[in-house]
């Protein structure tokens, strides 16, 4: 039986035992998955006495530990290098650690599935925190022309990840996009109803597709402007199952 779990400090509320439990029954994958809270005053001595007792064979990390984990690790993948994040840890067999993001792989499966083809097409990021992070990697990768990032501070030549910043006052004048995304946490459960962008901005951008990285409630405020301009219109949750699916695919190498 194979050990994993989830690296936090404070995870009651955690989605990831279900998900795991389900992804180990439909593949046949004989293990546990356990919530591992760490304090921040001692975290990294905690993660490298794990690292030595070789208990686990794999772990993800979440807030605020995806970027604290990074010096620890032998080896990082270049996507979580690319993000500047660590979600999912291998401890190898042979006792060495490899930090990756499956949120990248989550965000290629979102547009996978919709069948949005990010190739030369303009983007529009709502929010510059972590999710934003694999949504611009992957994109990025799909070979869109033009990425710009939408931030409540951004100043006239700023960038975020090499893209553009542009505030939402700029938003309120022509801004045409093929596609916007929200990864920021507005309109997320407990606070819905609301939208980081209004109607009227949704439907100036022009865009053919909404996505949205929040996976509760299942439709946010955003994602019904959009539908209701008759847009491809996605949730966050198939980001959520597949980088669960992918960071089991790492740890049990299928
Ligand atoms: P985060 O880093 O805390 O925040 C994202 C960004 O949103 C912030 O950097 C901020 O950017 C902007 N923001 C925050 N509050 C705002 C507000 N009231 N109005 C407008 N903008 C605001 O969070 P995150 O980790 O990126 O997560 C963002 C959302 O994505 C959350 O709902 C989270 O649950 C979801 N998420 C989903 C998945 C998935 O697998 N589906 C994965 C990761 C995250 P500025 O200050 O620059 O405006």
């Amino acid at each position: 039986m194979k050990h994993f779990g989830l690296l936090g400090e404070h995870l009651g509320h955690s989605l990831s035992p279900q998900l795991h439990k389900i992804i180990m029954f439909e593949r046949h994958i004989e293990g546990d998955y356990t919530l591992v809270e760490l304090p921040r005053e001692t975290v990294e001595q905690d993660f490298l006495k794990i690292k030595s007792e070789r208990r686990y064979t794999g772990l993800n990390v979440t807030i605020p530990y995806k970027q604290t984990v990074m010096p620890l690790l032998d080896e990082i993948a270049p996507q979580a290098q690319m993000i500047g994040a660590v979600n999912t840890i291998h401890f190898t067999e042979d006792g060495r650690t490899v930090g990756y993001n499956t949120d990248y792989y989550g965000v290629l499966e979102l547009l996978n599935e919709n069948k949005i083809d990010v190739q030369g097409k303009k983007v529009l990021i709502l929010g510059a925190g972590g999710a934003a992070r694999a949504f611009i990697a992957a994109i990025r990768a799909g070979g869109a022309t033009e990425i710009h990032v939408a931030s409540r501070s951004a100043k006239v030549g700023d960038t975020y990840m090499e893209c553009p910043m542009v505030s939402y006052d700029a938003l309120e004048q022509e801004f045409h996009v093929d596609l916007v995304v929200n990864c920021t946490p507005v309109g997320m459960w407990p606070n819905e109803g609301v939208s980081p962008i209004s109607a009227e901005v949704m439907k100036r951008l022009g865009a053919f597709a909404a996505l949205d990285a929040i996976y509760n409630p299942d439709e946010t405020q955003f994602l019904k402007y959009a539908k209701e301009l008759g847009m491809i219109a996605a949730n966050g949750m198939t980001m959520l199952m597949e980088q669960a699916v992918k960071a089991q695919e790492i740890w049990n190498s299928k």
